[in-house]
């Protein structure tokens, strides 16, 4: 069976990997970070999704000799210019709370209109084979930040967030099927998934 080496320790992203590579390369087992001797996680210090991706990555797969993927995602919100971007998790300081990141950002948020609150969620997820090859794409979902935070599922900004796609909830008021289906983190890996397959079908 295909072993894959996922840099995460987040069990819903785990299984969200497993379903969708499941579907394209058969059998294949999803290991995380708690799977694997403990090692040094390199520092996220890169400007881009991409570039911590890859990072985490490359990490990954020198250390476990197995087939990596590392994921990095974050809120670019227009009215800041991208931020909070790669900052997203950290975004009111230490420690990483989501409670403190969402009351801040609709403080910094208060005077700006309706019509400039647009914002989107983006999703790099990065693939390293230990023979070198690599791969990286990247994934979004557009929406606004709403004036108010509603729902009580999914993680993170989804309380204050509402996707083009579902202009009725906001991502916290989803179900995880619906969230999938138009989430940056899935459309990322439902397009690298079959290159996944391609490469490593082809060792
Ligand atoms: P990470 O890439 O999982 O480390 O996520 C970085 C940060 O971006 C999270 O801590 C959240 O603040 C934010 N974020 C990323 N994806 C989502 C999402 O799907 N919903 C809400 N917040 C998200």
């Amino acid at each position: 069976m295909t072993r894959v080496f996922l840099a995460s320790r987040n069990t819903k992203k785990l299984d969200e990997m497993q379903r969708i590579l499941v579907e394209h390369l058969g059998e294949v087992e999803v290991v995380g970070l708690d799977d694997v001797p403990a090692y040094d996680e390199p520092v996220e210090d890169e400007p881009t999704f991409t570039g911590n991706a890859l990072l985490k990555a490359r990490a990954g797969a020198a250390v476990t000799g197995l087939p990596s993927l590392a994921d990095d995602s974050g809120l670019c919100v227009d009215a800041l210019n991208g931020m909070p971007g790669v900052l997203s998790a950290r975004w009111s300081g230490p420690p990483k709370s989501d409670d403190r990141n969402n009351e801040l950002l609709l403080a910094q948020l208060s005077d700006v209109p309706d019509e400039r609150r647009g914002a989107h969620f983006a999703c790099a997820v990065a693939f390293c084979h230990p023979d070198g090859r690599e791969v990286v794409v990247e994934g979004r979902m557009d929406g606004r930040v709403i004036r108010e935070t509603r729902g009580s599922g999914g993680f993170g900004y989804d309380v204050l967030f509402v996707a083009d796609d579902r202009p009725d909830l906001t991502t916290a008021e989803l179900d995880r099927a619906d969230k999938d289906a138009i989430s940056h983190r899935g459309r990322a890996l439902r397009e690298i998934a079959p290159q996944l397959a391609t490469l490593l079908g082809s060792r």
